[in-house]
């Protein structure tokens, strides 16, 4: 049976009357990508308000790589909201923060003993990560990325490269952030400390295994090990931001371990709560014990529920084999795709890592028009990319071939009509 079943024209009229009373109620600043709106999920699929089902290949921007509504995480939640819901772990603590920090230290790459803080969200989670780097090498200076994404907080939107529409009209932003080219011989990065900022002022370089928002952009082999080993040779520490690449959507638990590196930081957050909000920044245990008690935390992160949901979300990757799926699924895509490449000359590239995967149209209002189509015809997608000419998905590992070729049929669909146009 196909999972997309459109009852009514979308929207539909009862999601029509949320979009009339969002628009009053909501700022214009928080986008509004389909005019949707949710009744329930399961898998991989989300049922609207008008009965409308829908395949979800947003995956709520990349946070349900284990699925909507994994049964462990259910299981999980409904046992702790039976127990405790909130006692602020700095307070009172309980034992699933412990045992989640224990789990992401083993998971880490490298042999280094590791500690992990818990927090809300991949923005706070990398703001911590800044403040740990800057306390342990008593260094100001950051250095990020071309096109990279690390959040929307001041100092994250500092090292987000995108300006529009993201930091145009928020500066003055936090000062000492560098920005070199992404994928470049890491070499550069020596002239960088000669012409730029000096390596002994660089607290910190961050950066994406591989690009998500800035349209998924796979360095070339060997390109991050060269990149931590320079930061290792002056004495920087290096963080990978696995908020969109981690938690097995490349095919590993994290795209880091495609190269045999262990980074100083490695910061998490989106699929790690498998929908609940978590981030976490995990990091060599040394470094990420310089800071005195009461230097980090927060009132809500690790909150219990987020705790015992990451670990049902962790188990299930593990149970469920979701690293060997999202190859299978990057494959099945891949085939499709780079055959639709040959016909219709408005995709302009293929590329991706695992299930991270993801196509480039000519321009920004072909990309819109798709994604207009699909979720108009059942198929909820997002796009990334500096010029919005990307179109990625981010669907739940748990996917079956079916749903897969089902949601690939939509797209090859979109894309007939927008080369016949
Ligand atoms: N880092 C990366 C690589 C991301 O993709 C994102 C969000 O898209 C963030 C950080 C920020 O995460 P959050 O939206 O949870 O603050």
């Amino acid at each position: 049976m196909s999972s997309i079943h459109l009852k009514t024209p979308v929207p539909g009229p009862l999601s029509r009357a949320l979009v009339e009373r969002r628009a009053a109620a909501v700022p214009r600043g928080v986008s509004q990508l389909t005019p949707i709106f949710v009744s329930h999920s399961e898998g991989a699929v989300i049922e609207d308000v008008d009965g409308n089902r829908f395949l979800d290949f947003a995956g709520g921007i990349g946070c349900l790589n284990a699925g909507h509504r994994e049964p462990g995480v259910v299981a999980a939640l409904h046992a702790q909201a039976d127990r405790f819901l909130h006692t602020c772990f700095m307070v009172t603590p309980y034992e699933s923060y412990v045992r989640l920090a224990e789990k992401l230290n083993a998971l880490a790459p490298g042999r280094t003993p590791k500690k992990t803080l818990l927090l809300n969200s991949g923005a706070e989670a990398v703001e911590n990560a800044i403040k740990i780097a800057r306390a342990y090498t008593r260094r100001p200076a950051v250095i990020c990325f071309e096109d990279a994404f690390h959040g929307r907080t001041l100092l994250t939107l500092s090292l987000t490269s995108k300006t529009h529409p993201y930091k145009a009209g928020f500066e003055p932003f936090p000062s000492d952030v560098y920005r070199v080219p992404y994928g470049q011989p890491a070499a550069l990065l020596e002239d960088t400390f000669q012409r730029v900022v000096a390596a002994e002022s660089v607290a910190a370089l961050i950066a994406e295994p591989v690009q998500g928002e800035g349209g998924f952009i796979v360095p070339p082999p060997g390109w991050v090990t060269a990149v931590a080993e320079v930061c290792r040779k002056h004495g920087i520490l290096f963080i990978a931001d696995e908020v969109q690449s981690g938690f097995a959507r490349t095919g590993k638990m994290f795209a880091i371990e495609h190269e045999d590196i262990e980074p100083d930081l490695m910061v998490t957050a989106k699929s790690l709560g498998g929908g609940l909000p978590l981030g976490a920044v995990t990091g060599k245990a040394e470094i990420m014990d310089h800071t005195g008690p009461g230097a980090l935390g927060g009132t809500f992160g690790g909150n219990p529920l987020c705790c015992e949901a990451a670990l049902a979300v962790i188990q299930a990757i593990e149970d469920g084999g979701l690293c060997a799926r999202a190859l299978h699924l990057g494959e099945i895509f891949r085939r499709r795709v780079l055959e639709w490449k040959g016909r219709f000359p408005l995709i302009r590239d293929v590329r991706g890592l695992g299930a991270m995967q993801a196509f480039e149209l000519a321009d920004s209002a072909s990309t819109k028009a798709l994604t207009l189509y699909c979720y108009e015809h059942g198929l909820i997608l997002v796009t990334a990319g500096t010029y919005g000419n990307v179109v990625r998905v981010l669907m739940p590992l748990v996917v079956t071939d079916a749903q897969m070729d089902e949601a690939l049929d939509v797209m090859e669909a979109a894309l007939k009509i927008l080369e016949a146009a």
